[in-house]
């Protein structure tokens, strides 16, 4: 008999391309305003202040191809992100070791209830209410590294309903991956199945029911979702 008390909530998994095995989801961390045009298109300074990170929860990464349109909004946002996937962990990486530590990487979305995160921003309070609500992560298969390499350049687009809406580059990033995991390993404990969000390009904007959000980061592939 299971020494639990309620039954074991299901393991949160990601494809990974070409074959039938899944990634497992242990944490999901992102980064803010890692693009210099986003970081200007949201009224902030491009500057090389330290990188800050907020939260998803493992079970908002949805693969299914769909994202069920967050109640509590009137402004939902499409963040177009490259997602990185550990395969291992540790502390203080240092920065040259850091790329050892990546399974892979997808395309994931970063959606945001962006009403709600004004408000947050305004109020000083924490952003949860408007980035790790159900669904908010649809995500593509993981292309292990062995196959697809680390990608650090390569045009990171998406369209919705066939009009492009983020035009940018993997080599945009201020805050290149090896540099996110390294900095994110002085704070965190980092481990197998922990998976990073690496920021957006230009250009993120409003869906609405029935679009269709087509992404694709050259490289890495592409993802079709559709509100609903
Ligand atoms: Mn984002």
């Amino acid at each position: 008999m299971s020494k639990f008390v309620i039954e074991l909530p299901p393991v949160v998994a990601l494809p990974v391309a070409g074959t039938e095995a899944l990634f497992p989801v242990r944490r999901v961390y992102c980064i803010g305003r890692n693009y210099a045009a986003h970081t200007v298109e949201m009224g902030h300074d491009p500057d090389r202040d330290p990188p800050f990170f907020f939260q998803k929860n493992p079970n908002n990464l949805d693969p299914s191809g769909e994202f069920p349109y967050p109640p509590h909004s009137s402004n939902v946002h499409h963040e177009t992100e490259m997602l990185v996937a550990l395969k291992s962990g540790g502390t203080n990486i240092p920065l040259d070791q850091a790329l050892d530590h990546v399974f892979g990487y997808a395309i994931a979305l970063d959606m945001t209830r962006r009403d709600l995160q004004e408000e947050a921003k305004k109020m000083g309070r924490p952003w949860e209410i408007s980035k790790a609500f159900e669904h908010s992560a649809p995500s593509g298969r993981i292309h292990p590294a062995a196959e697809i390499g680390h990608p650090n350049s390569g045009r990171v687009e998406l369209k919705v309903n066939g009009e492009i809406r983020q035009d940018g580059n993997l080599h945009q990033m201020i805050w290149k991956v090896p540099e996110m995991i390294s900095y994110l390993s002085e704070y965190f404990e980092l481990a197998p199945g922990d998976v990073i969000l690496s920021g957006t390009p230009a250009g993120v904007g409003q869906v609405a029911r029935g679009d269709s959000m087509e992404a694709s980061i050259e490289g890495v592939g592409s993802l079709v979702v559709r509100v609903v």
